[in-house]
């Protein structure tokens, strides 16, 4: 659709209900390519329109892309009755776009979410046939090392007989839980997206993951300056990465 009422269009960029922008229009803020709207129904083009409220051209696009640090304890989902969602974490002014999660991260996982209304470059980014990779960095019971990384690279089986596509794992560091139990932390990626992946696969292996938290998507990197629960839309640069 490429006209829409300009009431539906201020509307939705968070300029006030139908007849909040009727007042406006009687008022005579609200001027269409330099003239000034009589009707709040007036059919307009808000790519190509100049739409000035107050005489101030309004900022439209369709579309948004969101970088967000999810943290724990919310959910990937738009809505839901009783738990947080990871929309509860963005101000109405981006929630008016209607964003949504591009895949989902377990609620106690934690790092990179992207959201947007984009839904052709999220059904690109998801699409099984793509094999977009994503990297995690986890915590895990136990010592494990070249043994384990062979064991993904080749694929290993799922708890419901499912044989996972090759991964790469690297250790990061291997330490100490603070009850000095051995724990390793590893880079693990996926090119796959399977319910609970990165922890099934490591039960696969013997042990369990402790901390997950995801710091890649195909070429978006999580931005190591972004704040735990913070967000941030892309840059030019990271979504021309994704197209
Ligand atoms: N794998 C998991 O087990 N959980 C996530 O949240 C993401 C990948």
């Amino acid at each position: 659709k490429k006209t829409q009422r300009i009431d539906k269009i201020l509307g939705n960029l968070g300029y006030g209900s139908r007849s909040d922008i009727k007042k406006m229009v009687k008022q005579g803020r609200i001027s269409l390519n330099g003239t000034v709207v009589k009707d709040s129904g007036i059919q307009s083009n808000p790519n190509t329109d100049v739409i000035e409220v107050d005489g101030e051209k309004i900022f439209y696009r369709e579309f948004v892309y969101i970088m967000l640090h999810k943290p724990p304890g919310v959910i990937s989902a738009t809505e839901d009755l009783r738990e947080r969602t990871v929309l509860d974490l963005l101000p109405v002014d981006f929630r008016v776009f209607s964003p949504f999660p591009v895949g989902r991260l377990d609620k106690d996982t934690e790092g990179l979410l992207l959201l947007t209304n984009d839904g052709q470059l999220a059904h690109d980014l998801l699409s099984p046939r793509k094999h977009v990779p994503k990297t995690y960095l986890a915590d895990c019971v136990g010592r494990i090392g070249d043994r384990e990384a062979e064991l993904f690279a080749a694929g290993v089986e799922l708890d419901d007989g499912y044989v996972t596509l090759p991964a790469r794992m690297e250790v990061a560091e291997h330490g100490t839980y603070e009850d000095g139990q051995a724990r390793t932390r590893i880079f693990l990626t996926i090119s796959e997206g399977k319910f609970h992946q990165v922890k099934r696969m490591l039960e696969a292996v013997g042990s369990k993951v402790t901390y997950l938290k995801r710091i890649s998507m195909g070429p978006l990197l999580l931005d190591e300056e972004l704040p735990i629960g913070e967000f941030r839309e892309l840059t030019g640069q990271e979504l021309e990465s994704l197209r």
